[in-house]
């Protein structure tokens, strides 16, 4: 065992530090500083090298923390990053926005024992920025082009992954997007503020350059069928991702100025990266000035209640019909909207929207939480008579997120879907019913994060992988 590790006991948790709220309220920029080399080398050795690694497990992704750890320890950065590439494609953008409390870091044995996890986010995220820096990142040469090809449907992360994997291995592939730039949510949902643009498109671009091909703004479904993409291909992945907000079906829900969460991030993502915005640069979409109600308790509506913040907006209140305890989204997230100036009504639910054309004000009902059910979860129930009225220039809607209505949309009534709408696979091949077509990311599981994503598509990979070495040996013994 080296011993630059184990300093657990000796060295205090140390997390980047968070820019001054004054300061990161005024840009979209991150709110975490860069470790210094010496910092991450020190947080690194805290790591108590367990026989078997809780945070390892708890990694969607199984990646390989006490090593990459051990090596950062070390001062080998370059072997770490390596390590690091070898299980994730993004591990730079994991290292941002995994939710670590609830994955790898949350079950860090330092943690349990009370010392304080180690802070492997961040660690990961100062091996991975600093790879990319000293140039260690190039685009991976193809020893053999193989004369098949892959049509992914989605540049989010999952048809990101499984294409990477894929054109390591030789293969063609061609992922096809309906949005103008490749990402998916990474570009188009996430803020600025947690997830930085470049560090998205440093990514695609090193992936255009070894040789993946990208065609933006084509709709499948639209454009081209799903039986045509068939026909192209020698296999085609659906990670199309899940759209379609959940709507609240309130009195006054069509006056102007309700939005969903989606359209409203969209545009403020698209004003970041110097697109023209009609609704935003109208003031529609803008909450500068404006009295601004969320509705939603996931990391969607925190993403929209401080990027409401950062428009300027005159107040900016998120409703929520549980608890602090009881909600879904990151506390981590809450804490610094809470630090950023956002008021949380919690065990609230609106119950109308009154106004002329515009929304201008909400009627808001308490709500207090029942014992829990079978399924161990409160469920909220509405306080009799306890109607408030808020005052409101605009409000957000982050309910959530339901997946399209796939068969319909690629016009093919056989592709099996789940009663929750999300397409159904082989768990194990991850291969939808109609053979040589595979689904991967949050259009199998529904919306989740961007590691199970990541590695849903690596996984896609492995089995459209065999799928096609199987189709050239059958090919060969036709012949
Ligand atoms: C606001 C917000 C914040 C989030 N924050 C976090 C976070 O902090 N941490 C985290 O881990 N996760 C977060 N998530 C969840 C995460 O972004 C998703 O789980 C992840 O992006 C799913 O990846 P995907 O590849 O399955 O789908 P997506 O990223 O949604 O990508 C799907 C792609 O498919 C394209 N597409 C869809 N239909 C078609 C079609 N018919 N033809 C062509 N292209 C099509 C879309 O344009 C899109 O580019 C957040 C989600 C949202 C909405
Ligand atoms: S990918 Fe996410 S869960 Fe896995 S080690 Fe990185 S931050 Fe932790």
């Amino acid at each position: 065992m080296s011993d630059k590790m184990l300093k657990f006991v000796k060295v205090n948790q140390q997390t980047p530090e968070k820019r001054e709220v004054k300061k990161r309220v005024d840009d979209f920029k991150e709110i975490y500083d860069e470790f210094i080399n010496e910092k991450a080398k020190e947080q690194s050795s805290r790591c108590s090298q367990c026989g078997v690694p809780f945070c390892q497990i708890h990694c969607p992704l199984h990646n390989n923390i006490p090593d990459w750890l051990k090596l950062a320890a070390e001062g080998r950065l370059q072997e770490a990053s390596e390590l690091a590439h070898s299980t994730n494609n993004m591990p730079e953008v994991c290292g941002r926005i995994c939710p670590q409390d609830r994955l790898c870091e949350g079950n860090c044995v330092i943690e349990r024992s009370g010392h304080g996890t180690v802070t492997i986010g961040s660690i990961e995220k100062y091996i991975t920025d600093t790879a990319w820096e000293k140039g260690w990142i190039k685009p991976f040469k193809i020893s053999k082009e193989i004369n098949q090809s892959v049509g992914i449907i989605g540049a989010g992360p999952a048809g990101l992954a499984c294409a990477e994997e894929l054109r390591k291995l030789g293969y063609k592939i061609v992922i096809y997007d309906r949005y103008d730039r490749a990402g998916g949510l990474l570009i188009y949902g996430i803020p600025n503020f947690k997830l930085e643009k470049f560090v998205v498109e440093r990514r695609t671009n090193l992936l255009k350059k070894s040789g993946i091909e990208f065609k933006q703004n084509i709709e499948i479904g639209k454009e081209i069928s799903l039986e045509t993409l068939k026909q192209k291909h020698d296999a085609v992945l659906i990670a199309t991702g899940v759209y379609k907000p959940r709507e609240v079906d309130l009195p006054g829900n069509n006056l102007k100025n309700i939005f969903p969460a989606m359209e409203f991030l969209t545009a403020s993502n698209r004003k970041g990266l110097g697109d023209k915005v009609k609704n935003f640069d109208n003031g529609d979409l803008n909450t500068q000035n404006k009295d601004v109600i969320v509705i939603g308790g996931g990391d969607t509506a925190m993403d929209c209640v401080r990027t409401a913040i950062r428009q300027n907006a005159k107040s900016v209140k998120c409703l929520y019909r549980r608890d602090r305890e009881n909600m879904p989204g990151s506390a981590r997230e809450v804490y610094n909207a809470e630090e950023e100036g956002v008021k949380f009504i919690w065990l609230s639910n609106p119950k109308k929207f009154i106004g002329k054309e515009k929304v201008s004000s909400a009627i808001v009902e308490k709500m207090k939480l029942s014992e829990p059910d079978e399924s161990g979860r409160k469920k909220p129930l509405p306080i009799q008579n306890s109607d408030f009225e808020m005052k409101v220039d605009m409000v957000i809607k982050a309910l959530g997120f339901d997946p399209e209505n796939l068969p319909k949309l690629f016009n093919n009534p056989n592709l099996i879907v789940t009663k929750w709408g999300t397409i159904k696979v082989n768990l194990k091949t991850m291969e939808t019913n109609i053979p040589g077509v595979f689904a991967a990311g949050d259009i199998i599981r529904g919306a989740s994060l961007v590691v199970w994503a990541i590695r849903d598509g690596r996984e896609a990979a492995l089995s459209i992988q065999k799928y096609l070495q199987n189709k050239k040996l059958n090919k060969i013994k036709a012949a």
